[in-house]
């Protein structure tokens, strides 16, 4: 479908003085609801503000039931619920655990904490998700887990996921702190691995602020989740019981309220996002350079988009680089990101690579993170990847056209804009 742009797109682009696309805000996130004050009130009249309180099993057991699990154990933040799942998993230092190196560091800070180390698989280009077809060359006898990343709320073919590992032997912890109600062929994020991790930090499709769960079918697994968030602790065990090594990672009366509230509007959330993103995809038609990645893919039920992900070619815009692009963006008012450096080239591993108890594993096993290499992933960080956050994707059809108009601003005015 051709679309017909308004004037605004021939104007002079606003990092050149012209007058900025845009000049209201997006729909921004979090959203107060005057509920939550009312379930605020009712945890600060009942003084049980910690562990303990009803109201964090009840968001507990909801989690867990909307997830399609019989378990979901609550903690401080998706960070922590992936070393909890680890801890639960029983990863223990020296064992390899496979990943993205396009996510959030706070995926492979727990393992790298535990003494672990993470193993980076390529992404595809189509989806920017883990390479499901290149897991396999990662395994070896030190593989104890994969961690695949929803990303932007799209699932991982899960279905790819846990066959390799059931082959190999290995366990899955689905790092779901983007994809709160994605689903897989009908089954959720959370629900297809051994464990599925959460977060409900501020900027995520669910928030308390700060916040996580874990979820998972075994009981086994429920056990030590239990256990690594709360002390050690056994479940329906004395208070002064450590049987385990856990530490307290324990989430609060205050956020679980927070969140109880949350789990009947998402669906509804997710669904508007869902609508907007398709009909932000379909005017992207009309702007040559500019496509949005993973919005309807095959197999993907129910999508939670977090993220828009964006793929952008700059032999499009004359040559005008994606950073130069996005900043001429954010100027017009469209508040669009890079995205995600390879997280093997984050400081924070180079520092790991030289703790004394890790640096001889890296180099008896050939891992060095300075040359590591994901020719994808560097291409979609470096030069053609880029992003909108899920928060416009609750707004109109009309802020949704302002984004398309914002690409096709800079598109038409890119010589300019690269030769200023
Ligand atoms: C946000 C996020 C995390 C970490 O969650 P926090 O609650 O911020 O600790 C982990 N993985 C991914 C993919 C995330 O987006």
């Amino acid at each position: 479908m051709k679309r017909h742009f308004t004037s605004a797109v021939d104007q002079k682009p606003a990092l050149l003085g012209g007058p900025a696309l845009r000049d209201t805000p997006f729909s921004t996130w979090p959203i107060p609801k005057p509920w939550m004050m009312e379930s605020l009130k009712k945890v600060w009249e009942s003084t049980e503000w910690g562990v303990g309180a009803p109201v964090i099993d009840e968001f507990e057991q909801c989690w867990a039931e909307y997830i399609g699990v019989p378990y979901a154990g609550s903690c401080v933040n998706g960070t922590e619920a992936i070393t909890v799942a680890l801890r639960a998993t029983g990863v223990q230092q020296g064992d390899e655990v496979i990943t993205s190196p396009y996510t959030f560091i706070g995926t492979i800070t727990p393992i790298m904490t535990l003494g672990a180390i993470p193993r980076f698989v390529d992404i595809s280009p189509d989806n920017y998700l883990i390479d499901t077809g290149r897991i396999e060359e990662a395994i070896n006898e030190h593989t104890r887990a994969i961690i695949p990343v929803h990303l932007a709320g799209c699932p991982v073919d899960m279905e790819k996921v846990c066959a390799i590992a059931e082959k190999h032997n290995l366990a899955v912890i689905e790092d779901c702190a983007q994809a709160h109600g994605a689903e897989w062929k009908g089954r959720k994020a959370g629900a297809w691995g051994h464990t599925g991790t959460f977060s409900f930090q501020t900027s995520k499709n669910m928030s308390s602020g700060e916040g996580g769960a874990v979820t998972t079918r075994d009981p086994g697994l429920a056990d030590g989740i239990f256990a690594a968030k709360n002390c050690g602790r056994l479940r329906g065990g004395v208070w002064y019981g450590h049987e385990h090594f856990g530490t307290n990672l324990r989430l609060s009366a205050w956020q679980a309220a927070l969140l109880l509230g949350q789990i009947g509007d998402l669906e509804a959330e997710n669904n508007k996002r869902h609508e907007n993103a398709i009909y932000l995809d379909s005017l992207l038609d009309s702007v040559e350079g500019v496509d949005a990645v993973a919005v309807n893919p095959e197999g993907v039920t129910h999508h939670a988009h977090h993220l828009v992900l964006f793929h952008y070619q700059a032999e499009k815009f004359d040559g005008l680089d994606r950073n130069e692009f996005c900043k001429a963006c954010r100027a017009e008012g469209i508040p669009v990101g890079e995205g995600y450096v390879p997280i093997y080239r984050q400081g924070s591993v180079s520092e790991f690579s030289n703790w004394t108890y890790i640096k001889p594993v890296l180099e008896q096993r050939g891992i060095d993170y300075s040359k590591e290499m994901c020719p994808v992933a560097e291409r979609i960080s470096g030069s053609e990847g880029f992003w909108i956050h899920m928060g416009v994707l609750l707004g109109s059809k009309s802020d949704m056209e302002a984004i398309a108009e914002g690409f096709e601003k800079i598109r038409r005015n890119a010589s300019l804009l690269k030769n200023q």
